[in-house]
């Protein structure tokens, strides 16, 4: 396998700062209750860790996984739920907090399989946004930075397993 080149795209200073103003959004929204946040695995683990210490709200964490097969030769949508933690989310506000939207197939199911569980509120945040690759439609409440199709690396995101603990978000050059 030939090396993967990278070149910064987003710094560790400018996620830090977009992360406070999100918190201070989120602190806003949701002042006086108290949030679940939903974190989906793994690739929302470090933009998850880092939020909610700086969203002042009285907080709840919960994971799930999903496999989603991405590979645009395979539309059809097929998303499967791996791992849940959640218990009952009835009577509770629910943020589930996502690395990127790209095709917004993985958010759709969990709109769709969150709703059903009738939580007080559902809302979305993604630290990444790549509005032209969208095949489905999604509501997203809080985006930390829209991007071009570049398939990015970094700050929690993989290629192949690699690259999660990289500070920054690179593109990857030559995948
Ligand atoms: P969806 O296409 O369903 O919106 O996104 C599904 C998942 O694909 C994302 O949660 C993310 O894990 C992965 N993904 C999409 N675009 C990228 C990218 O540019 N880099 C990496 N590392 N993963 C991506
Ligand atoms: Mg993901």
């Amino acid at each position: 396998m030939s090396k993967i080149e990278i070149e910064e795209l987003i710094s560790e200073e400018e996620i830090k700062t977009r992360i406070k103003q999100i918190a201070g959004d989120i602190t806003a929204d949701y002042s006086g209750k108290s949030l679940l946040f939903v974190g989906i695995l793994k690739g929302s683990f470090i933009f998850l860790a880092d939020l909610v210490r700086q969203a002042g709200v009285k907080t709840e964490i919960a994971f799930m996984a999903l496999s989603s097969y991405a590979d645009s030769s395979c539309s059809n949508g097929e998303v499967k739920l791996l791992y849940d933690s959640l218990e009952s989310v009835e009577g509770k506000h629910l943020l589930v907090v996502d690395d990127i939207a790209d095709t917004g197939v993985t958010l759709a199911f969990l709109t769709r399989v969150l709703s059903m569980r009738r939580p007080l509120s559902l809302k979305f945040c993604v630290l990444l946004d790549k509005p032209s690759r969208r095949k489905v439609e999604v509501a997203l409440d809080y985006i930390g930075f829209q991007i071009p199709d570049e398939f990015v690396v970094g700050y929690g995101l993989d290629y192949a397993g690699d690259f999660r603990n990289l500070k920054g978000i690179y593109k990857a050059l030559n995948i």
